[in-house]
């Protein structure tokens, strides 16, 4: 048997210890940790719609008219009317034929992979895609390669070969903030005759006039990339993930999608709640304006102070420290003035490269970035002090 506790107090002395704060109340800038309100810039609720008053009050009507669980998986007696229209919902807001509801983006990713791939098959990756779907690759038994982050050339060069093959990455990277390339990878999957699985969790609502997301910022469609997968408890506030794609992927997925099959429905009362937030989406455009002048702000102040902002334009705005310990103690030294900006460490980035990841919503206000902008500058000088 392993000794966890040498192995816990490995990960204390290499300052890779993780450990979780306790939050009262409901997500917004503001946060109540522990006794204490924080300005916070660490959640994914880009356009400030987790506790809408819209949202709240849709999943409270849903609650009343479905009661709390699904009571059953979608095949057996858990698809609800609720579930349905949300899905006719999200294919219409992504312009594709049908979209299917998962729990969670993490098993959206495995049931994908695992759908489509088999032992003997490829599956191509991005070196820094989400954990979710490298672990999606390793569950469906296909050959893993990895290519060079952004490097379509390199992913082209690596789907040689028989079988099937999947190209994955995320549209946005999550702990980056940057696009990937895609329409150069929709060529090389087309010149492949590969799948493309675009996971766009941290695109969706945030870009796109629309807030159609990555594929609508390059205007790209179900032929260059026939499988979208995007996530409902980001930018839409709420929780769950679903799929999109031709009527075929999707009857597959409900055939076949172990991930899918297998589990409970999510209560339907989210998935009114997240019908609301869709609604909001589309009609209120101002959020993305907004967050994109919070994004400018924050970049122009950045670059007066010196700070090594990474190459971001959307509202994940990575500051890279390198260290582990002098990110940690970065994050420390915000919150004590009371910003609660979180620092991420290998394993979830590459060893050397610990940042904060500050990110920015729609219910930010510019006095935030600003105080931000003022907490950073004396923070960062302290840290590379020592
Ligand atoms: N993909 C990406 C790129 C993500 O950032 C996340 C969540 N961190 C997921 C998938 C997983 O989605 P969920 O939280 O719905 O499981």
């Amino acid at each position: 048997m392993k000794d966890l506790s040498a192995e816990l107090q490995r990960r204390r002395a290499e300052h890779l210890y993780r450990a979780r704060r306790i939050v009262d109340g409901p997500q917004g800038p503001r946060l109540h940790i522990e006794g204490r309100e924080c300005l916070a810039f660490c959640s994914n609720d880009y356009l400030g719609l987790a506790n809408h008053p819209e949202v709240v009050s849709a999943l409270r009507r849903g609650a009343e008219t479905y009661g709390a669980g699904s009571g059953a998986a979608h095949l057996i007696a858990g698809h609800t009317r609720a579930h349905h229209a949300l899905e006719e919902e999200l294919a219409e807001f992504t312009g594709r034929p049908r979209a299917l509801l998962f729990s969670t983006g993490y098993m959206a990713n495995l049931g994908v992979a695992a759908t489509l791939l088999g032992r003997g098959d490829l599956a191509v990756e991005d070196r820094l895609n989400h954990a979710s779907l490298l672990d999606a690759a390793r569950l469906s038994g296909a050959r893993l390669v990895r290519y060079a982050h952004g490097d379509a050339d390199d992913a082209a060069r690596r789907l040689d070969g028989r079988g099937e093959k999947l190209v994955l990455t995320d549209g946005v990277f999550s702990m980056d903030g940057d696009l990937a390339p895609l329409p150069q990878l929709a060529e090389a999957a087309r010149v492949h005759e590969a799948w493309l699985l675009v996971d766009d969790a941290h695109g969706l609502g945030v870009l796109g006039v629309n807030g159609g997301g990555t594929l609508e910022h390059f205007g790209l469609g179900v032929d260059d990339v026939p499988v979208l997968m995007g996530t409902l408890g980001k930018a839409l506030g709420t929780f769950g993930a679903f799929v999109a794609g031709n009527e075929d992927l999707i009857e597959t997925l409900i055939q076949q999608a172990g991930t899918y099959i297998y589990t409970t429905a999510p209560p339907p009362a989210l998935a009114e709640a997240t019908r609301a937030s869709l609604r909001l989406v589309a009609r209120e455009s101002w959020r993305r304006e907004h967050l994109q002048a919070l994004v400018a702000r924050l970049r122009r102040g950045a670059a007066q102070l010196d700070l090594p902002l990474a190459d971001s334009a959307t509202p994940i705005q990575p500051l890279m420290v390198g260290d582990s310990a002098a990110a940690l103690s970065l994050s420390q030294s915000l919150l004590a003035q009371g910003i609660l900006v979180t620092a991420v460490r290998p394993p979830t980035v590459p060893a050397g490269t610990a940042r904060l990841r500050i990110t920015l919503n729609a219910a930010h206000t510019e006095a935030d970035v600003d105080r931000l902008l003022d907490a950073l500058d004396g923070a960062w000088r302290q840290v590379r002090r020592v």
